[in-house]
Order: C-alpha cells, then structure tokens, then sequence
C-alpha cells in the first residue's frame, strides 16, 4: 500500500488505472480510522481495482472555537487500518498541497446547507464541498462512498454531484454502531468513561422514535417532544438540535413517513455528537 502526498502523482496514478480499464473507487477521511470507515473501504474493495483512501483533515470545514488543533490523528494506525481493508493507495495530502499560498475558490451549495450542522457550524459544508471536489479532481474517482452518519454531508455531496455534473457515483453506507448503540466516531475518543456511558441517549432516543413511529405515531411533534425528553433525562446532555426533516431535501416536515429523518446533534461535555435515522428504515 503506498501512501501519496502530492495531488499531481495522485492525478497521474488515477489517469493510468482509467486509461487501464480500472474502476477505481474512493474513500475521503479525516483519518483516526475506525470500523465505520472500514465498511466504507470493504465495500470499495468489492466494487473496484484501485480502491483510494484519502486521510486529511480539512481546515477548511473547521470553525473557529472547533476542534481541529485537537482533532485525533494516528497515521500508523490508520495505515494498518486501511490494509486491513483492502486500501491499494492513501492520498494524505498536506495542508499546504489543497490550499496554497493564494487559494481563493470555494465550492458553495444554498438551501440544504442551511439547517442541522449547517446552523450551528456557519462555514462548514462550504469547506466540505471544497474539499470532496479538490479530492475528486485528485483522486479522479468513478464512486466515491460516504457514511449515513454524516447524513447531511452525504445528501449535501449526492446534491452537489448532481448540480455539478460530476462523473461519481455516491454511495451511502449503514451507520456502524459500537455493540451498545453508540454510532462508532473519531470523536468518540474524547469521552470519559462516564461522558461514554452519557453518549448512549443518542442511541435510545432514535430507537424510541423509531418504535413510537412503528406504532403508527407520525406527528412531528409529538415524536420531537419523547425525543427531547428521552435527551433530557440524561443530565450530561445539552441538545442542539433534534429535528424531523425530509430524507432527501432535508426540509421541515409536521407528518412523518418513512424517509422522514430524525436527526440529532448532542453535546456530552465539551465532544460534540451527531446521530440519525430514517424512521422506516432499520439503520
Ligand atoms: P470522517 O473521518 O469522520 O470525516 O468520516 C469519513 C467517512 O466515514 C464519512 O463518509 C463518514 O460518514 C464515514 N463514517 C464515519 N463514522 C461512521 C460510522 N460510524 N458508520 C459509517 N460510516 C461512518
């Protein structure tokens, strides 16, 4: 497995795999690698001769009083990770490499960037689409697979390819879980053993929405009021947003369906997390 820093080398491989007949599918990370991007790098491997792994993490899509100074990185591990998987090449280009002295051009999507993370994180998917095209035009991917767990980041890159023309293919994978609910994150590795424990009314609130609705409840309301209760039984919680929204378009919905979204995002001390579901669908 080699691991490439400069985008013209990426470039130059990519050109030789197409020109070769060669499918090469693409994996974007942010490293500190763990199970959930190992689905992603599995199912890559499957649909693809050259599967590309990218590690980076973007300053762009960081707000100011964000993480990214203390964002967990372990390039070894991660290089074991991704073998393990199946990974043919990382792109783990610097810093400097995607944004050079000069950079001025920014890729920036209008409605569906607005709610959820978008409200709270001003700036953030505009560094995301950024970045997901500058990879693109690296790697020179035919599919490109992306996480449900970042629901809208996922919805935001299939909207993004679509208005741009972009030649990939998006997959979206499950969400992978630790064995007890909680939705398997890089972030994950700033909760205390306690805070861990706390994590777990994200997981218990989407599965008690899940049941409510299963049991025919599909007003709004009434699913966002067990929802935030179920949230605000657990002292270490400060909610900052849990929302109903349509699965594609993410627009606001009163009566819920089965490609209605619940999203959540939930901070437990100071580690900010996020997890969803679609009501009708098991993960
Ligand atoms: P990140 O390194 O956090 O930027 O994530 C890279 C990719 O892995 C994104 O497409 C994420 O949605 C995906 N991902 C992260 N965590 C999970 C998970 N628990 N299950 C499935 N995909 C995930």
């Amino acid at each position: 497995m080699r691991v490439i820093q400069s985008i013209s080398e990426m470039q130059q491989i990519a050109q030789a795999a197409r020109r070769a007949g060669e499918r090469i599918a693409f994996v974007p990370t942010m490293g500190f690698l763990h199970e959930g991007h190992a689905s992603l790098m599995r199912e890559g491997r499957l649909r693809s001769e050259l599967l590309v792994t990218s590690i980076f993490v973007n300053p762009t899509q960081f707000g100011a009083g964000d993480d990214f100074d203390c964002y967990p990185r372990d390039p070894e591990r991660d290089c074991t990770l991704a073998a393990a998987a199946g990974v043919d090449l990382i792109f783990a280009p610097t810093s400097r490499e995607m944004y050079p002295a000069g950079y001025q051009s920014w890729v920036d999507l209008e409605r569906i960037t607005l709610p959820l993370c978008g409200a709270s994180r001003p700036g953030h998917f505009r560094g995301v689409t950024t970045v997901v095209t500058k990879l693109f035009n690296a790697v020179l991917p035919h599919l490109a697979l992306f996480g449900k767990k970042d629901f809208q980041q996922l919805a935001v890159i299939r909207r993004m390819t679509l208005d741009l023309n972009l030649p990939v293919e998006i997959v979206g994978m499950p969400i992978v879980r630790e064995a007890d609910g909680l939705a398997m994150s890089s972030r994950n590795a700033y909760l205390s053993p306690g805070e861990r424990h706390s994590a777990l009314c994200l997981s218990r609130a989407i599965g008690g929405a899940r049941e409510q609705y299963r049991q025919g409840v599909d007003d709004v309301s009434r699913l966002r009021a067990g929802v935030l209760a179920m949230l605000k039984g657990e002292a270490a919680a400060v909610v900052e947003y849990a929302e109903f929204r349509h699965g594609e378009t993410l627009e606001e919905v009163t009566t819920a369906g089965d490609n209605t979204l619940l999203a959540l995002a939930v901070r437990i001390g100071t580690t900010r997390l996020i997890d969803n579901c679609l009501l009708g669908e098991e993960n």
